[in-house]
């Protein structure tokens, strides 16, 4: 709900109204991978985690069988298939009896503190939204750190887990596969050179132009090529106002190669998403100035609202 927040909301306490099926959609991307299994160093013992205590939770279930019975890789090589759109509609429909449902339960009642809803959507009330956009990487980070609590905790998972210890980068985390195929696709798009120092470099890195931690989702546009050393360097922080315009005038310039190499890889591309995120990420709420960083120890402060106002959005 705070991604969606973020994606679709303002930075105003005004109302924001989210369909069943847009929260049905991210479940699903969030639950593609961990529908999968999850294998360990035995080959024989791996399986699907189980996210319930006792039955399989039936989301999980669902998109299994969606991903048994049909020959995508990925939502978004899914997306605008009939059995896709079926899948939605199976998985809104339990969003709406469980998750919506409880979520505002407290002490055994409901108290629509949150949200308003009815029966294709909610209505996050005035200021909500509000506040999970302002305090997102602080929700993201409990929310992933009890999900992961919660699988470890699962007695049933415990043989399917074994010994090894990845599973938050199986849970959240985009596979290195993947990653090498975008990293392939961007070479051939952009050439051999670092987005922020220009050199050609023999070895490039895919990296988070908006940090992945400041917002985990790994989004096609919000890929670029950096060296290892800018890429170092660079590492958690926001990149400076040069580099937000270079990015924002790559996306426009190649946004069909981008669609391109995400539909290979099977990462979702969504170029209004990645746009409304960096604008939430360089002016979040008027976090004040905020360092942005130029190159190896140098940064820049940059006043966030100044920065989003500056910089348009291509069509
Ligand atoms: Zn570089």
């Amino acid at each position: 709900m705070a991604d969606l927040a973020i994606e679709h909301g303002k930075d105003d306490s005004s109302r924001l109204e989210i369909s069943n099926k847009t929260i049905a959609e991210r479940f699903i991307e969030l639950y593609w991978q961990q529908s999968s299994p999850y294998k360990t160093s035995k080959a024989n013992e791996s399986g699907v985690l189980f996210q319930n205590n006792g039955v399989q939770a039936s989301i999980v279930k669902s998109i299994d069988a969606f991903r048994q019975g049909n020959r995508f890789n990925s939502p978004s090589s899914a997306k605008g298939s009939k059995e896709y759109e079926r899948l939605v509609a199976t998985v809104a429909a339990t969003v709406a009896k469980q998750p919506i449902n409880y979520l505002q339960n407290v002490g055994g009642e409901t108290l629509p503190f949150l949200y308003e809803r009815n029966s294709s959507s909610i209505t996050l009330k005035n200021g909500v939204s509000y506040c999970l956009r302002r305090f997102q990487p602080l929700i993201q980070q409990l929310a992933r750190s009890r999900w992961a609590d919660f699988i470890k905790r699962n007695t049933n998972n415990t043989p399917i887990l074994g010994e090894k210890d990845d599973l938050n980068s199986f849970l959240f985390e985009t596979s290195r596969q993947t990653l090498a195929l975008v990293c392939r696709g961007l070479k051939e798009a952009y050439g051999n050179k670092c987005f922020y120092c220009n050199k050609a470099s023999p070895k490039l890195d895919v990296d988070h132009f908006i940090p992945f931690s400041l917002y985990p989702r790994d989004l096609m546009h919000n890929f670029v090529l950096a060296c290892p050393n800018c890429n170092r360097s660079k590492s958690d922080a926001l990149a400076a106002k040069i580099y937000l315009d270079r990015w924002v005038n790559l996306l426009s310039k190649h946004s069909n190669e981008i669609l391109n190499i995400g539909e290979k890889a099977g990462i979702q591309a969504n170029q209004e998403t990645s746009l409304a995120i960096a604008k939430w990420a360089y002016g979040a709420c008027s976090r004040g100035e905020i360092s942005t960083w130029i190159k190896p120890n140098q940064y820049e402060k940059l006043k966030g609202e100044t920065c989003v106002h500056t910089f348009t959005f291509p069509r």
